[in-house]
Formats: C-alpha cells, sequence, structure tokens
C-alpha cells in the first residue's frame, strides 16, 4: 500500500506545514467524513493555484465570458469622469429650494456643450437629465417628479418650485466624479472569472480584449467491460458511457478543457496504459472501478504506478467510492480523481470535488465564487434517513415568493439514476447526524 493521509492528520491541514503525502503507510485508511476531505481537496486546490505557472492569450471582449483574468482590469479615467445626475430633474442649490427659481439652462447627456455650462448661480435651476454633468454651482437635483414648472407668459424664464412636502440636501441625485473608481484604480483582479459583470466594467474602461489565461487540460478515462460509446451499437448488456459526456459538460463549465479518452476495459494492463497516456493532461479523472468489486483494478493499478491517495473513500452518499491522490510525473506530479462509475455519483463528486481542483488550475481567485457552492432554502416535506453519511439527495429548488426558496427531494432509484436526476437543479444536503429533517426546516442546498 502506499502512503495515506489518516483522518487524524486531517486536523493539521490548517498548519501550513502540513504535508500529507509524507510517511506512514501505517493503518489501511478508513473513509474519511465529508468535511475533511473537502478540506484536504481546499488545501491542494490553495497550493495548486499559489504555484501554477500559467500561461496566457488575448481574446476578444466577449469570448472572454467564463474564463479567467490573468492581468488586471484598471480604470482608464475617472467613474464617472464628471459629476454625474442620477435623475432627471433641475441642478440647483439646496440652499435656494425654498422659493420658486429662474430655469436658466437645459443639459442633456451626451452634449458636447454641456461642460462648458455656466455655473448656476443662486436662485437659479438648470433642467438636467439622468447622466448628464451637473453644472458648476449647483450642489443637487430636484426630480422632474418633485417640482411645479411654472411657464412664462411674458418670456422671461420658467420658474419651478419643489413641492412643499419635499426637502433638498446636497449631494441629492449626484454621484462626484471618480467616487465609483479613480483613475488608474483596480477594478477586476487578476483570477476573477468573468461573467457579465466583469465583462461590462471592462468595456467601461475600454477594454476591446482581455487577457485570460489558457484553459487547463483534464483527461477523462471511463473504465468498465459494460461500457460502449454513443457510436456503437448497443447490445442488452450494454451501459452508454454517459460519464465521459457529464464529467466533459462539467470540466468545461469549471473552466478546463476537456479530454475523452477512449473507455478502458476493466483489465490492469488496459488501464495503465490509459492512464498513462492521461498523464500528458493537467489533471486526470478516472471514472468507474473504484468500488469492492472483484474487476474494480483502479486503485490497485494507481498504486502499481506509484500514486499517492489523500483520501480513498469519503462518507458521503452518493459517491462514497470516491478517491483523490496523485501520480509522479516528469519533474512533479499529476492529481488524479477516482469518480464512483454511478452516473449520480460522478455528478456529485465533481461538484464537491473535482470542480475546486479544476478551478485552481484554471487560475480562478475569485473569493465568494468559489466551488462547492451551497444556498439555504427551506425544506418542503419531512425526510427520514439513516445518519452516518452525509448525502446529497437530488432534489428541486424553487421560489417561494417574494424572496424565499424552497426545496424537495426527487423520487429516485439511488445513484445510479440518471434519468431522475435530469429532472433535478440542485442538490439537497443532509448532515451526517441527521436521521430526519422536518419539513419548514432551513436546509442548505448544493448548486450546480
Ligand atoms: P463501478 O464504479 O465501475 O462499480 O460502476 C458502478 C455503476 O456505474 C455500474 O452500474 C456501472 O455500469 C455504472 N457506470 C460505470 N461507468 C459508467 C459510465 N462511464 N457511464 C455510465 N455508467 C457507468
Ligand atoms: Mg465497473
Amino acid at each position: 500500500m502506499g502512503p495515506f493521509i489518516s483522518p487524524d492528520q486531517v486536523g493539521s491541514l490548517s498548519s501550513p506545514s502540513y504535508n500529507p503525502f509524507v510517511s506512514t503507510p501505517a493503518a489501511p485508511p478508513s473513509a474519511l467524513s465529508y468535511t475533511d476531505a473537502a478540506l484536504i481537496v481546499k488545501q491542494t486546490a490553495a497550493t495548486l493555484l499559489a504555484s501554477s505557472s500559467l500561461q496566457q492569450q488575448n481574446v476578444p471582449l466577449l469570448d472572454a465570458l467564463g474564463r479567467v483574468l490573468a492581468s488586471p482590469v484598471t480604470a482608464d479615467r475617472d467613474q464617472p469622469p464628471f459629476r454625474r445626475a442620477t435623475r432627471d430633474g433641475f441642478a440647483c442649490r439646496a440652499a435656494d429650494v425654498h422659493a420658486p427659481m429662474k430655469v436658466v439652462g437645459r443639459i442633456r447627456a451626451g452634449d458636447p456643450a454641456a461642460l462648458a455650462t455656466p455655473p448656476v448661480s443662486p436662485g437659479e435651476a438648470v433642467e438636467i437629465m439622468t447622466g448628464a454633468p451637473v453644472p458648476e454651482g449647483a450642489d443637487c437635483v430636484l426630480m422632474v417628479e418633485h417640482i411645479t414648472e411654472r411657464p412664462s407668459s411674458d418670456g422671461s424664464p420658467a420658474t419651478i418650485l419643489l413641492d412643499s412636502s419635499r426637502a433638498a440636501q446636497a449631494g441629492d441625485n449626484i454621484v462626484p466624479s471618480g467616487a465609483e473608481a479613480r483613475r488608474g484604480a483596480m477594478i477586476l483582479e487578476t483570477g476573477t472569472r468573468l461573467a457579465a459583470n466583469h465583462i461590462g466594467a471592462a468595456a467601461a474602461c475600454g477594454y476591446s480584449e482581455l487577457p485570460v489565461y489558457l484553459r487547463s487540460q483534464v483527461a477523462v478515462l471511463a473504465t468498465g467491460d459494460e461500457l460502449v460509446e454513443l457510436s456503437q451499437p448497443i447490445l442488452p448488456y450494454h451501459i452508454r458511457n454517459s460519464n465521459s459526456y457529464s464529467l466533459a459538460a462539467q470540466i468545461a463549465l469549471a473552466g478546463g478543457e476537456p479530454h475523452r479518452l477512449p473507455i478502458a476495459k476493466d483489465d490492469k494492463k488496459n488501464i495503465e496504459a490509459a492512464i498513462r497516456v492521461a498523464l500528458s493532461d493537467d489533471l486526470v479523472l478516472l471514472s468507474g472501478g473504484v468500488s469492492a468489486g472483484r474487476f474494480d483494478f483502479v486503485e490497485e493499478v494507481l498504486l502499481s504506478i506509484g500514486a499517492e491517495f489523500l483520501f480513498t473513500g469519503v462518507l458521503i452518499q452518493p459517491g462514497r467510492p470516491l478517491v483523490f491522490g496523485r501520480i509522479p510525473h516528469q519533474a512533479g506530479h499529476r492529481y488524479f480523481f477516482g469518480l464512483p462509475g454511478n452516473p449520480v455519483s460522478t455528478l456529485v463528486t465533481f461538484a464537491l470535488f473535482v470542480r475546486p481542483v479544476i478551478e485552481a488550475l484554471a487560475g480562478v481567485a475569485s473569493p465568494g465564487h468559489e466551488a462547492p457552492r451551497f444556498v439555504q432554502a427551506r425544506l418542503a416535506a419531512p425526510l427520514e434517513v439513516k445518519p452516518g453519511l452525509t448525502r446529497f439527495l437530488p432534489a428541486n429548488l424553487r421560489n417561494l415568493p417574494p424572496f424565499e426558496s424552497e426545496v424537495a427531494t426527487i423520487p429516485w432509484q439511488g445513484s445510479g439514476d440518471l434519468a431522475s436526476t435530469a429532472k433535478a437543479n440542485c442538490y439537497l444536503v443532509i448532515p451526517p447526524e441527521r436521521g430526519s429533517m422536518a419539513a419548514g426546516e432551513t436546509v442548505s442546498v448544493l448548486l450546480d
């Protein structure tokens, strides 16, 4: 047996000097709790992120959606570049609003003359549109909805009067120039996974292209004598290799580039040869063959080629047989996951454990956005389970108007039931100590 980390070593993970790979082939490893396994993955991901030397490329702004930013985006000018009116109305002095004010001009957004408007004097107001620069002298903008305008009959300027139920203060409805961002300020940090808000912010700073990291390459290797590819004829004893597709989809969403390798038969030589091919990628995902069955050879083969295991088994359902470790490769190592073959186990263990590693390999460092993502919701109906495992049950999250969410499990036949899971949009989390949960309880939900 190779060196294993034991559950009591996990407690020292927060120590920076902790190295789970050193020593101790001693006791046979037992399955870790979800929390301990998640901590090991998180720690490994942080190490990978810190030690990565990612290459980058420039891509057109919209092609950067979903990619990871490779250098900071900074403001090319103050935002806003002038004192901006945030309402349609009248720019004036807050001290003057108790008496009628003379309307001496009009400023539209984008008017080239707007910045040359003469200063507003006491008792004067300038009609102004949302997004236009507030003229010198004015210190507030009164909303058009809050004033009464009196046109003049003799050609003299119209006047406005603020409704008596309203008050005004200096600064009302004005964003000072540079208040959102100063020229040169950091707008997006390196490592940001680019979503629509980031693309918009980069556009506002004048970036028509963005530097992004190259995607990390992730090998997907399905093992199993019963498996056939979609292009092959199917016989009654065959199972379609759906895991390679669900994994490839999850990898792409996580920011990696999937490489689907040909199916490996349940034969040690085949599996070894396929793993050696997979090692040319940045991360290796194996599917199937990690349980206790007579033909589950994956762990044995991994050990025979020098793999070190971080864990072999996690106390979760689905996904208990999951293994995680690394294989010596060239000057360093390649990390691998051996995912249980049951299709729902594969989906869940990816979301919980693989995604954080792919995100680290992809250079993602956006705080608060990292996987796995959990939210809270109200449980729709009571549940009973046997305690001892952290469960992630396929479920549906739906809005409970106005601002709450409710989650309900879907009926399923267990971790092989992909057809039912295709009707779910999340996984309901049941902590290991809970044997029953009541309707209306606040529960955690795993997204993705
Ligand atoms: P295993 O983990 O190899 O013991 O497989 C557990 C279950 O998952 C069995 O019912 C397999 O047929 C099924 N399975 C294994 N690999 C795949 C795959 N690539 N696609 C779909 N089902 C699979
Ligand atoms: Mg199998």
